[in-house]
């Protein structure tokens, strides 16, 4: 029997919100445990929450990103279990009425489009973190994350592949961060990932009994996670056995999952309506206010590098890949009005340098107008792009512009006829041999030619007169 697998995603982002969901405790990450915390996010008996609007708006701009509707009201639930890094017993979530529903993703695999639907989109706060000592039988807890906020975004189990999922979170985390309300770092957690999966015969409409994988922290992992539970549970329905409910740990370095708990129902929080805090209404203007600051997302993005720059699906999807990435090549375009060129440049030699020297394109020292006049420099003829190559190194190590570069370099390009015009007949002179075989009919001693300007002229002639004028000045001209 075949099997269909059935996927449906959470995702965690952790909001970049100045202060706490609920308090005024800084949410920056990394400062020493317990600092970033006080009676409200410690939990203590008789404080009282007060909400952050940032978070509202931030969860909004994500429910506008993903097409979702936005409900005219939403409260706040109490999620009640009992563990370690969560002082007060409950966490603050969102239940029976969220802010936000109904939304889908567009994802591309193998150039198959295909709308992922989102079935929600909450806000939360985030409980603490354990630390666990290998060699002790210790664990620590840091308080610092309690009550930093987040967004639960659930997927519809719309996904069939592993792949597919890979895909769909690709597309939230690149709109996440664009939005700007998420880092998106997966290894400091301010993106996590739990994956549904089951599987059922193919064919057939009714889901299968599902598992719940965690502990997942990178897109790749996510995949492989995926793959092997698609196999395991495959391999368990094949032997006539019957996958049972629960959550299960990755375990990366393995490249296996292990059980972690039986699968809890909603019911065994005992979830209720938060009486500390009152219902949220958002009314249209606020959402409309939200909307008109929303920035241009990637794949609207994409879409206008194509139409308006006329550059291939795959260069307009590199160029995209960030924000900041988008706007310097943008720039290029503009100052040197050639989308194509620029476009190479950028994904080729900037990239690349970026690449190697582990250097941010915010703070490239190649900057747009200097790489604009570079471009300009080999459009007049005045360097050649193989000399352009050598100068986009020199500018990046220097933050030189070109013109300085080449001068330094003495890397013009001899575009001057009479100069090379000289030089030719001298090569034409030295070699009498070659220009009775060229005239003879034999043309592959044309590049010999080429071969000897170049090298009488240290490479710096242009190459496309050396050309022209060889082929006249050999043909007896
Ligand atoms: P819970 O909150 O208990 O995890 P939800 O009903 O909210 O349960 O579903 C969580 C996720 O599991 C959603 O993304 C949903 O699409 C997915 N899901 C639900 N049923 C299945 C199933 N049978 N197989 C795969 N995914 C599923
Ligand atoms: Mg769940
Ligand atoms: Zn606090």
């Amino acid at each position: 029997m075949e099997f269909e697998p059935v996927i449906g995603l959470e995702v965690h982002a952790q909001l970049l919100t100045e202060a706490k969901i609920f308090c005024g405790c800084s949410t920056k990450f990394g400062a020493a445990p317990n600092t970033h915390t006080c009676p409200i996010c410690l939990g203590m008996p008789g404080v009282l929450p007060v909400l952050n609007r940032k978070v509202v708006e931030f969860m909004m701009k994500m429910a506008l990103a993903t097409n979702c509707r936005i409900n005219p009201e939403c409260n706040f639930a109490r999620k009640n279990y009992f563990y370690p890094d969560l002082p007060k017993g409950y966490q603050i979530s969102q239940y029976a009425h969220p802010p936000a529903e109904h939304g889908w993703i567009e994802v591309e695999n193998n150039g198959d489009k295909k709308r992922i639907g989102i079935t929600r989109i909450h806000m939360e706060e985030d409980a603490g973190k354990l630390l666990h000592d290998e060699h002790n039988p210790t664990s620590y807890v840091d308080l610092n994350r309690t009550g930093v906020p987040l967004i639960e975004i659930v997927s519809e189990p719309d996904i069939r592949s592993a792949e597919e999922a890979a895909s769909y979170l690709r597309r939230l985390h690149e709109t996440l961060v664009y939005l700007e309300i998420c880092d998106g770092n997966m290894e400091e957690g301010s993106f996590r990932c739990d994956a549904n999966v089951s599987l059922r015969p193919k064919g057939s409409e009714a889901f299968g009994t599902r598992a719940e994988l965690k502990n997942m922290n990178s897109f790749r992992n996510v995949q492989r996670a995926l793959e092997y539970e698609i196999k395991r549970q495959q391999y368990i329905l094949e032997g006539g056995g019957e996958v049972v409910q629960e959550t299960r740990l990755w375990d990366d370095t393995a490249g296996v999952s292990h059980p972690m708990r039986s699968k809890e129902e909603a019911h065994d929080y005992r979830y209720f309506p938060d009486p500390d805090l009152v219902p949220i209404q958002i009314d249209e203007a606020w959402i409309e206010a939200v909307r008109r600051g929303l920035p241009e997302l990637p794949q609207a993005k994409r879409e206008r590098f194509v139409r308006d720059y006329q550059i291939p699906p795959y260069d307009a999807g590199v160029l995209t890949a960030s924000r900041a990435l988008a706007d310097y090549y943008e720039e290029v375009v503009r100052l040197s009005g050639q989308p194509k060129i620029a476009g190479n440049w950028v994904m080729g030699d900037v990239l690349r340098l970026l690449n190697e020297e582990k250097g941010d394109i915010r703070t490239c020292p190649i900057r747009p107008a200097a790489l604009a006049d570079m471009i300009k420099l080999i459009q007049a003829g005045t360097i050649s792009g193989k000399m352009a190559k050598e100068v986009v190194e020199q500018m990046y190590r220097t933050g030189n512009t070109p013109e300085s570069i080449i001068k330094e370099k003495g890397l013009v390009q001899i575009t001057d006829e009479g100069a090379l015009s000289q030089t030719i007949s001298e090569v034409i002179a030295r070699n009498p041999e070659q220009v009775a075989q060229y005239r003879s009919g034999k043309e592959k001693v044309f590049g010999f030619f080429v071969g000897q300007v170049m090298k009488a002229t240290q490479g710096k002639a242009n190459p496309q007169l050396i050309n022209e004028l060889l082929k006249k000045m050999l043909a007896g001209g």
